[in-house]
């Protein structure tokens, strides 16, 4: 270990992290629950630099909900709507490709970023008439579309295997999954903050196959409700376990939860969001968990806000994830979503970083 990778008072844990050592289960729990945030903080930034350098990078990305229609009904969330409420929708291809139109003609999208509710009478036709439909009109644009939650459900719904749907889906031009839906996958906390999506093991599995037939994703985690340190540790860890096999994920997305317009906040069984030291004790954890393995830990701004996001970036983050232009999830539970790449080039700059924009799959396009 050189002399400058340490953190003065540092733990054992930090310590060993430092000196490249992967983290057990004890040590990340002990990280959570009792490390110093400084000096947490600290060492999670001196990983990032060593792997990740001073380049923060974003993608210049759409996000289209294409229904809120959902047959499942998770506490966590304000997004979703049963098929007779006023304001349910579902987009035809149409207007799915009138949208992408704008993405990509005016606003620059280098990534289409398509998730919704489980529609429960879709049949899979819909989704591939959707990808081919895009596909022919801008062919050059990334389609990260389906989440391994909503994977799972349309091979439920359509009597489909998991492989059979993914297969056929890329077949029409889907390139890569988003990371939504992981939330947490501990049983003890997915059984309070999830009703009818699928299991921790059901999500991982789905990523898993994902990977083996060579399509990329993202892995998220939604952390600041319920669960307790120990879930977030394992989370990490079963992502890291399983990144080690199928080397597939692009990025680890901690993703804070947004409290309003919630089942969690109307059952007041969530009376709070978590403070900003909790956000920032989760980043910095994930990033030494990760490290090594995986190298992206991105830091959503649209959850976090944008000066909390700042911060994060100086513990673990590298990644500012993308404009998010018409992001509506996060939008439903009272969030300011939609920026321009430039904004967050000076949000970037400001922290004395170097900004730039990435395609999906976190190959530099162009430094700003
Ligand atoms: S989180 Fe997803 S699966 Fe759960 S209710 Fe909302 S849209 Fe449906």
């Amino acid at each position: 270990m050189q002399k400058s990778d340490t953190v003065a008072g540092g733990t054992p844990a930090l310590e060993k992290v430092l000196a490249g050592e992967e983290l057990s289960y004890s040590d990340g729990v002990q990280l959570m629950s009792e490390e110093n945030l400084f000096l947490l903080g600290a060492a999670a930034d001196k990983v990032r630099q060593k792997l990740c350098g001073d380049v923060v990078t974003f993608v210049a990305s759409y996000y289209l909900n294409y229904t809120n229609v959902c047959a499942a009904r998770c506490p966590l969330c304000a997004f979703y709507r049963k098929s007779d409420q006023s304001d349910a929708y579902t987009l035809s291809t149409e207007q799915i490709v009138a949208r992408s139109k704008i993405a990509v003609e005016q606003l620059g999208a280098t990534e289409l970023h398509i998730v919704g509710g489980f529609h429960p009478k879709l049949g899979l036709d819909y989704y591939e008439k959707m990808i081919q439909a895009i596909k022919a009109e801008f062919p050059k644009v990334t389609i990260k579309a389906f989440t391994p939650a909503e994977i799972f459900f349309i091979a439920r719904l359509t009597k489909n295997s998991v492989k059979e749907v993914l297969s056929r889906l890329k077949v029409t031009g889907l390139d890569s999954l988003p990371g939504g839906g992981a939330e947490i996958f501990h049983p003890d906390t997915r059984k309070q903050i999830v009703i009818g999506k699928c299991s921790g093991e059901e999500w991982l599995d789905t990523a898993r196959q994902a990977h083996e037939l060579g399509l990329k994703s993202n892995c998220t985690m939604l952390f600041g409700h319920v669960e307790k340190p120990e879930h977030i540790v394992d989370h990490v860890i079963k992502i890291r376990e399983l990144h080690k096999k199928t080397k597939g994920f692009t990025t680890f997305v901690p993703l804070k939860f947004s409290l309003e317009n919630t089942e969690l906040e109307q059952k007041g069984l969530v009376t709070a969001e978590s403070p900003s030291t909790y956000d920032l004790r989760v980043i910095a954890v994930s990033r030494l968990l990760l490290a090594n393995v995986l190298n992206n830990i991105s830091v959503y701004w649209v959850a976090l806000g944008k000066k909390v996001a700042q911060v994060a970036l100086s513990y673990g983050g590298n990644d500012m994830v993308g404009t998010a232009f018409s992001e509506e999830i996060f939008r439903a539970a009272g969030k300011e979503t939609g920026t321009s790449t430039q904004e967050l080039a000076s949000l970037i700059r400001e922290i004395k970083r170097v900004p730039a924009e990435r395609d999906t799959f976190f190959n530099h396009i162009r430094s700003l």
